[in-house]
């Protein structure tokens, strides 16, 4: 959406430079091995990159993460600036705008060979979108469907090294692996695995699943090759474990600017990339005394002037802001006062005088070091800013910060299929 068209509309505004500079700090991670060393370098060597854009891109939005990450170049880094995207379902898939990147998909496949889900696979693999498999049963289950679809169904097998959340125990890959082998409608493309407390250095849990994924998949590594990616790593296994990279790293919350420890670090320059304003709908004058809000929870202490917000908990402006959290109003940060309601939310703009109706308000700042950063209201909300950022609700405008892209069709990678010829992925079935 053009950013001009939601002026004075609440809207989440997305920097994509901050996603793109997000995005080249975590590419330097990779080195040595990134950017290409030579033309003839093995593609092995290069390690790959996949932006983790579940949940409309953490809330960003999906269509203006999507175009920063594959139509845009920064600095020594090409276009696009990662290899692959990757989101939690197939409707999720459904919703990405059209992109050439390899996409994955991480809810496990299950009970799959019924109705609207079957549609749904089907559907997937005829968009070669990768299916995540933890059971012989799913994977028996996708085999049957991709035959049915003349295709090869794009698999990765997700192995439960310790999480103990989802995923195939480290004792049935094997099985798993021969499972898939026996079925040519079946291509393996990824094995991969999650660290439960990947956001603590060298945490003994993190050494112990590495070591576990390493016994599971370094046999099956050898024997699949390079067209098999091995992938461990997300924000915090990229920071903290060097020795989670693998093939591939699968970042979310750091490209998009946010600390996976949850604090700003002076160590990890990350930029936030989303700001959230709103326009000051109503400014009005209050006695000493007056209540505000539901419940009358707060009463001015002296005459004040309320403004009023067109935005609430149904947008992702919890609830538990209400008397707790901060506003900036021209710069200045405002206390939210009252319960915060469904669609509406009030601040004391006694400390900004000259605000007047139609300014705009900031109810998320992208300056880490704000009192309302996404760090700052994850704190009142005693949660992480992960849940902050994708509870902002549907009926926010996502806008980008820059102007749109000159649709120039770059992106095209071919990482997942590239060039093993001797493999068809148009099964003849009959
Ligand atoms: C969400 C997710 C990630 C990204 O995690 P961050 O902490 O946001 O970097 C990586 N891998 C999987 C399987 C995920 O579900």
């Amino acid at each position: 959406m053009d950013a001009k068209l939601t002026v004075g509309e609440p809207r989440v505004i997305i920097s994509r430079n901050a996603i793109l500079h997000n995005a080249a700090l975590l590419r330097r991670l990779l080195q040595p091995s990134y950017p290409r060393i030579a033309e003839n370098q093995p593609r092995l060597a290069r390690k790959r990159l996949c932006a983790m854009i579940k949940a409309d891109a953490y809330g960003h939005g999906f269509g203006v993460v999507v175009d920063a990450l594959q139509n845009f170049a920064v600095d020594e880094i090409e276009a696009p600036v990662v290899d692959m995207l990757a989101v939690a379902s197939i409707s999720e898939a459904e919703r990405l705008p059209h992109t050439e990147l390899p996409v994955l998909i991480f809810r496990p496949v299950e009970n799959c060979y019924l109705g609207r889900q079957r549609q749904q696979l089907e559907m997937a693999i005829r968009n070669r979108w990768v299916l995540t498999i933890c059971s012989a049963a799913a994977a028996e289950d996708v085999a049957r469907i991709a035959v049915s679809c003349s295709r090869r169904a794009l698999i990765q097998v997700f192995i439960d090294t310790g999480m103990t959340r989802s995923g195939v125990g480290c004792d049935q890959v094997d099985h798993l692996l021969q499972v898939i082998e026996n079925h040519a409608s079946l291509k393996l493309v990824g094995l991969c695995t999650h660290l439960a407390l990947s956001e603590a250095a060298e945490h003994q849990t993190t050494h112990q699943q590495l070591q576990q994924f390493h016994a599971a998949t370094d046999g099956p590594a050898k024997h699949f090759g390079a067209r098999v990616l091995r992938h461990v790593a997300n924000s915090g296994g990229m920071f903290f474990h060097r020795d989670s990279h693998f093939d591939m790293v699968r970042p979310g919350i750091a490209l998009y600017g946010i600390d996976p420890t949850g604090k700003p670090s002076v160590d990890r320059p990350l930029q936030p990339a989303l700001r959230w304003t709103a326009p000051l709908i109503d400014v009005r004058e209050v006695k000493a005394g007056a209540g505000v809000g539901y419940g009358l929870s707060w009463r001015a202490e002296r005459d004040t002037r309320i403004g009023l917000i067109p935005v609430g908990y149904a947008d992702g402006y919890l609830r538990c802001f209400g008397n707790a959290a901060m506003m900036l109003v021209h710069g200045i940060s405002v206390p939210v006062v009252g319960n915060v309601s469904m669609d509406l939310t009030t601040i004391d703009l006694a400390g900004v005088p000259h605000a007047v109706v139609g300014d705009e308000v900031t109810l998320l700042a992208s300056d880490p070091l704000s009192p309302a950063s996404v760090y700052a209201l994850a704190k009142i909300a005693n949660t992480i800013p992960y849940e902050i950022l994708c509870r902002i609700g549907a009926r926010i405008h996502r806008v980008s910060a820059e102007a749109e892209s000159e649709s120039t069709g770059v992106a095209t990678a071919e990482e997942i299929d590239s060039d093993d010829t001797d493999d068809h992925d148009d099964l003849d079935i009959t």
